[in-house]
């Protein structure tokens, strides 16, 4: 299948995503039953999962929360009154019949995701609406060759679903986007965001138009992909599908697709003939909720800084690099982390480069996440300090102190220096003497630096590190070198 760059460009892609999120609370969204992946399937459910009759819902307010936050997150109204709806639909992996949503009234609408675009500059992609919903349980085709398995553990884990406007143009975007949600939804520790697991899904609705077209093509909806990675792929094949079907004549329908990641193909799953009709009415056992501005404000007291807050502290007010300032914000407990070093220490600059260097080289050695690093910010910042004073050396510390530092987590890092005998001679007085001396003893080679013979300067740098027995901090020495002897 191959597509040239001149019809490649005649045309513009439309994308709009619809992303599934399974909420970590601890039960599930409408019973006390335990929300939790990987458990012993079928040992989560009650009555109530199961739709027995006489049973009822009753909701977990922590799902609203949590909803509520990707709201505030996502610049979102937060409607003050709301109401569930039933889905009805039959599927085996859904013992009650119908799944419980939200139709006219979700609980955000409105907002935008900030995104790079393709040059990188800043883009808004509006949203919709993030509504509340439940999850449906699991059908497992490929564990019993002859039957299909059901594991009804994940019905009624909560959802939200964030729906975007079709304000995304290319399949990097589409990428940054989902990105940009996962990075969201775990600094607010509401979704692991784990699209292998499936806590984290996308939808990807994907059309294509002539660029002077005025309205959009027929949007084909394609399932299935268990990455970031998939869902860029999917989208790309997909765009140049139906490119191709058009040059050639064909109309696109509007269709469910299935992507499989092997083939790195769509296939048709189910036209817009086949949809179902879902009758959705307002859940009868459920109250109608109402939420207060005292109660977003509590949770907004609550929320950790934003990503996008700190991306651009970093880069405008600290001075940092955008490729810094990125690196420290992909992961909220690294950020938190300089958050918390940069509290005790202006150098901004130094205390990426621990963070990003020897810190991250230790995460990675010993495959341990930031929250289990033993040293406290605050030391990492005295650290700095004591290059800064020139007590010191940058490598002395790094090959030294630090391996102490997670030795003994007690001592602070200028405790750990003097005990060992590290700390640097930067008493000029003392190293005047010493470079007198070493004037004295080698009057040769101080005539031939004095006539410009630059290169002595390791000669003299060796014999002041000798007196000085190693002790000498090599920046104030060589200043003092050139000064004292020229
Ligand atoms: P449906 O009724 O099929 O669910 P919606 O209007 O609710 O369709 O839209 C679902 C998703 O599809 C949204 O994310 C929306 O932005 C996107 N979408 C709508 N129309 C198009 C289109 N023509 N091309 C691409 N995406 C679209
Ligand atoms: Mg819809």
């Amino acid at each position: 299948m191959e597509l040239s760059k001149e019809i490649r460009n005649k045309y513009t892609a439309v994308i709009g995503l619809e992303i599934h999120a399974q909420m970590l609370t601890k039960s599930k969204a409408y019973s006390s039953d335990i929300n939790e992946y990987g458990a012993i399937p079928n040992t989560n459910v009650s009555p109530i999962t199961l739709g027995h009759p006489g049973t009822l819902p009753k909701m977990n307010k922590k799902t609203i929360d949590y909803a509520i936050k990707m709201g505030i997150a996502c610049n979102c109204n937060i409607a003050e009154h709301q109401h569930f709806a039933r889905k009805n639909y039959f599927y085996p992996d859904l013992p009650k019949g119908y799944q419980i949503t939200q139709d006219t009234t979700p609980i955000c609408t409105g907002g935008y995701i900030l995104i790079n675009d393709d040059e990188g500059n800043e883009k808004k992609i509006a949203l919709t609406r993030i509504h509340m919903e439940e999850d449906a349980g699991k059908s497992i085709h490929d564990i019993d060759p002859f039957n299909t398995l059901i594991d009804l553990n994940r019905a009624g884990v909560p959802l939200i679903e964030i729906v975007s406007e079709p304000d995304i143009k290319t399949s990097q975007e589409a990428y940054n986007y989902v990105t940009e949600i996962r990075k969201l939804v775990r600094y607010l520790d509401i979704c692991d965001g784990n699209m292998e697991e499936a806590s984290l899904r996308c939808d990807a609705n994907i059309s294509v138009m002539l660029k002077d077209a005025k309205a959009f093509g027929a949007k084909v909806e394609v399932k299935n992909m268990n990455s970031i990675r998939n869902v860029k792929n999917a989208i790309e094949y997909e765009i140049k599908r139906q490119i191709l079907a058009i040059e050639n004549g064909e109309t696109i329908s509007q269709e469910t697709r299935n992507y499989d990641a092997l083939k790195n193909e769509t296939s048709a799953m189910r036209t817009k003939e086949a949809a179902n009709d879902y009758r959705y009415f307002p859940e009868p056992d459920l109250q109608p909720i109402k939420i207060s501005s005292e109660h977003i404000n509590s949770i907004k007291a609550e929320m950790p800084p934003l990503p996008n807050y700190l991306f651009k502290k970093y880069t405008n007010d600290l001075g940092l690099t955008e490729y810094d300032a990125r690196n420290l914000t992909d992961n909220k407990d690294i950020a938190l982390y300089y958050e918390n070093i940069i509290k005790h220490t202006q150098n901004y600059k130094a205390a990426v480069n621990w963070l990003m260097g020897d810190i991250k080289s230790y995460l990675n050695k010993y495959a341990v996440t930031i929250s289990e690093f033993p040293i406290l910010p605050e030391r990492i910042a005295e650290l700095i300090k004591l290059i800064e004073t020139g007590k010191i050396s940058n490598n002395l510390a790094s090959q030294k102190v630090f391996p102490k530092m997670i030795e003994d987590t007690k001592l602070t890092p200028l405790q750990i220096a003097e005990n060992n005998n590290w700390i640097q001679e930067s008493n000029e007085d003392n190293l005047i003497n010493y470079i007198n001396e070493i004037m004295n003893e080698n009057p040769e080679e101080t005539e031939r630096f004095k006539n410009g013979e630059k290169k002595l300067m390791g000669f003299f740098m060796g014999q002041l590190m000798k007196k000085s027995k190693g002790k000498a901090d090599p920046k104030t020495a060589s200043q003092l070198i050139n000064k004292t002897i020229k």
